[in-house]
C-alpha cells in the first residue's frame, strides 16, 4: 500500500550518490495501520492456528527463496548500503542460516508437564506467542538485523511490523515480498516505511503493541525504553559496542594482523561488534602497529560492486561528517594519528561517502574517541603490561557487546575470556556469530539475547494451565 500522505524517499547509493530507487515515504498513519492489521491477522485470522510445524515449513521455504535470490539480495543490499558484494552474499548466506535454525526451533521446546505433587492435578507449561511485534532495525545490515527479529518471531507465532532504517529499506522490501510469496498469511508480516520520529515512535507508543524489538544506537534505545514504560510492553535492545580486541605478545602475529584490520575495517567500521579498540602488550606494539599501518594504508577503497574493493564508503554525507568530526576530536586529545585522518584524494572516490581507514596511536582508556562508539573506519590504539590491566581495559567501557582475547596460552585465554564483560568472546578470531548460540549485550550494549533459544524466547511467553481433575466442595466460606 503507497504512503497514507502519499511522501516518497529517494534512496541513495553511497558510493556515487546516484538515486537506487524511490520508495513511499510513511508517516503516523501508516504505522498505526500497520499495527491494525498486525492485531487483526493476530486476534482473529487464520495465523494462530497454524501448528508449529506449519510454520516451521513457511520459514524452510523463505531460507530457500533467500538462495533462489541471493544474487539479486545480495546486489540490492550493496547498492543501498555501499558494503562489498562478497560481504552482502555472506549476509544472504547468513540470513538463509537463520531462516532454517528457527524453521528447527519452531517445532522443539513448546511446552512441558509439571508435577505438582497432587494425583488430581494436571498442569502444564506452555509457550505462546507475545502478540503483535514492532521490528525496528537498523541501517548497517539491514537484512541481517531485520532476519534475526522476523525469523523467531515468526517461528514462535506472532504477527509484526517491520520498520526498516528510512536510509536501506531496499532489502527489506524484498524479504517482506518473499515471505508473502512463501505463505505468510495477509497481516502477519507488515512492513511500514519512514523515519524513526514518524513511524518508529508511532510503533512504540501504540497500545496495540506488545513487543518492541529495536536493533540501532544507543540514545534511540534509552527514548525507545522510555517511551514503551508507558504501556509496559516487553522490549528487547540490541544497542552500540565498543569492542576491545586484546592481542598478547604470543599471539600468531600474522593471523593478529589479518583479524586486527578485518574487525574494524569491514564495512567501514559500521559494525556494531567492530574491533575499534586495539589492546596491545607493550613488547610487541611498535612492531604491530607498523605492521598494522602499512597494510591499512593498502586497503583498496571503492564501488561495492567492482571485486578488486576490499572496503565501501561510509553510508551517508551525515554519518561521514560524523566520522570526521571524531577523527578532529581524537587529533585535540592528543591521540596520534599514524594513518588515513582524511577523504581520499581519488578522483573516482569523491561522488561517494568515503573516507580513508584511520589508525591513532597512543591512546588512553578515557579519551572520548577511544570510549564512544565511532561507527566508521578509526582504530585506537592502547598498550598493557600485564594480563590484569589488559582485562581492566578490555572491561574498561560502557558497553558490552564483544570483544577478543588473541593468545597461544589457552589458560590466559579462557582466563581473560571469562572476565570480559561482553555478551560474545572470541579467543583467536574476531567476528563470527552463530544462528544457535545467543547474541546480545552486557552493560548498555543492550537488553535481551538475539539467536539461540533465548533469541525464541523473547518472542514466547509463558502460561501455565492447571486443572483440577476432581474438584470437591469446600467449606471456605459458610454455605
Ligand atoms: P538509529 O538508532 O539511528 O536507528 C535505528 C532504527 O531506529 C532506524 O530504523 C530508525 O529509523 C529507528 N528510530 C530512530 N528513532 C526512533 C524512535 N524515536 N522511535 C523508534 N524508532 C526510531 O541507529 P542506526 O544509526 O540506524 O544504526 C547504527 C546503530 O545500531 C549503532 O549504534 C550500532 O552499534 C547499532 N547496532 C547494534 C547491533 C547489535 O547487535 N547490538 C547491530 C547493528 C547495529
Amino acid at each position: 500500500m503507497a504512503a497514507a500522505g502519499g511522501a516518497t524517499r529517494e534512496v541513495i547509493n553511497p558510493y556515487d550518490q546516484s538515486v537506487v530507487r524511490t520508495v513511499d515515504e510513511g508517516g503516523p498513519a501508516d504505522a498505526r495501520a500497520a499495527v491494525a492489521a498486525a492485531r487483526s491477522a493476530f486476534d482473529g485470522g487464520e495465523w494462530p492456528s497454524w501448528a508449529p510445524r506449519e510454520r516451521a515449513a513457511l520459514l524452510r521455504r523463505m531460507a530457500e527463496y533467500l538462495q533462489r535470490d541471493k544474487a539479486e539480495i545480495a546486489r540490492l543490499e550493496t547498492l543501498d548500503t555501499g558494503k562489498t558484494l562478497v560481504e552482502s552474499g555472506i549476509d544472504v548466506d547468513d540470513v538463509t542460516r537463520v531462516f532454517e535454525y528457527y524453521a528447527g526451533q519452531a517445532e522443539a521446546d513448546t511446552g512441558r508437564v509439571v508435577d505438582a505433587g497432587d494425583p488430581r492435578v494436571r498442569s502444564r507449561v506452555v509457550y505462546e506467542p507475545v502478540g503483535v511485534c514492532a521490528l525496528i532495525a537498523p541501517w548497517n545490515y539491514p537484512l541481517l538485523q531485520a532476519s534475526w527479529k522476523v525469523a523467531p518471531a515468526l517461528a514462535a507465532g506472532n504477527t509484526m511490523v517491520v520498520k526498516p532504517s528510512e536510509i536501506t529499506p531496499l532489502s527489506t522490501i524484498r524479504m517482506v515480498e518473499l515471505l508473502a510469496e512463501a505463505g505468510a498469511p495477509r497481516g502477519v508480516v507488515n512492513l511500514v516505511l519512514g523515519d524513526g520520529a514518524a513511524t518508529g515512535a508511532p510503533l512504540v507508543e501504540s497500545p496495540a503493541v506488545d513487543l518492541v524489538s529495536f536493533t540501532g544506537g544507543l540514545e534511540t534505545g534509552r527514548r525507545i525504553m522510555r517511551s514503551a514504560a508507558d504501556t509496559v510492553k516487553d522490549i528487547a535492545l540490541e544497542l552500540g559496542g565498543k569492542n576491545p580486541n586484546i592481542v598478547f605478545a604470543d599471539a600468531d602475529f600474522d593471523a593478529a594482523i589479518d583479524y586486527a584490520l578485518m574487525a574494524v575495517f569491514f564495512h567501514a567500521g559500521q559494525v556494531c561488534s567492530a574491533g575499534t579498540r586495539l589492546i596491545v602488550e607493550e613488547s610487541l606494539h611498535e612492531e604491530f602497529v607498523a605492521h598494522l599501518v602499512e597494510r591499512t594504508e593498502r586497503i583498496r577503497l571503492g564501488n561495492g560492486m567492482d571485486e578488486a574493493t576490499e572496503s565501501g564508503p561510509l553510508v551517508s554525507a551525515g554519518h561521514l561528517a560524523k566520522v570526521e568530526a571524531y577523527v578532529e576530536l581524537g587529533r585535540k586529545e592528543g591521540a596520534r594519528l599514524v594513518a588515513g585522518g582524511s577523504r581520499p584524494e581519488d578522483p573516482e572516490l569523491l561522488g561517494g561517502f568515503f573516507f580513508r581507514p584511520t589508525v591513532f596511536d597512543d591512546c588512553s582508556r578515557d579519551m572520548r574517541i577511544v570510549q564512544e562508539e565511532t561507527f566508521g573506519p578509526i582504530l585506537t590504539v592502547e598498550r598493557f603490561s600485564d594480563e590484569a590491566t589488559a582485562v581492566e581495559l578490555g572491561n574498561h567501557t560502557e558497553y558490552g557487546l564483544a570483544g577478543a582475547v588473541w593468545t597461544r596460552d589457552a589458560g590466559r585465554a579462557e582466563r581473560v575470556a571469562r572476565r570480559l564483560r561482553h555478551g560474545t568472546v572470541w579467543i583467536n578470531d574476531f567476528g563470527p556469530y552463530l544462528p544457535q548460540a545467543e547474541w546480545g549485550g552486557f552493560k548498555r550494549s543492550g537488553i535481551g539475547r538475539e539467536l539461540g533459544h533465548d533469541g525464541l524466547a523473547e518472542y514466547r511467553q509463558a502460561k501455565h494451565i492447571y486443572e483440577n481433575t476432581a474438584p470437591e466442595p469446600q467449606r471456605w466460606f459458610a454455605r
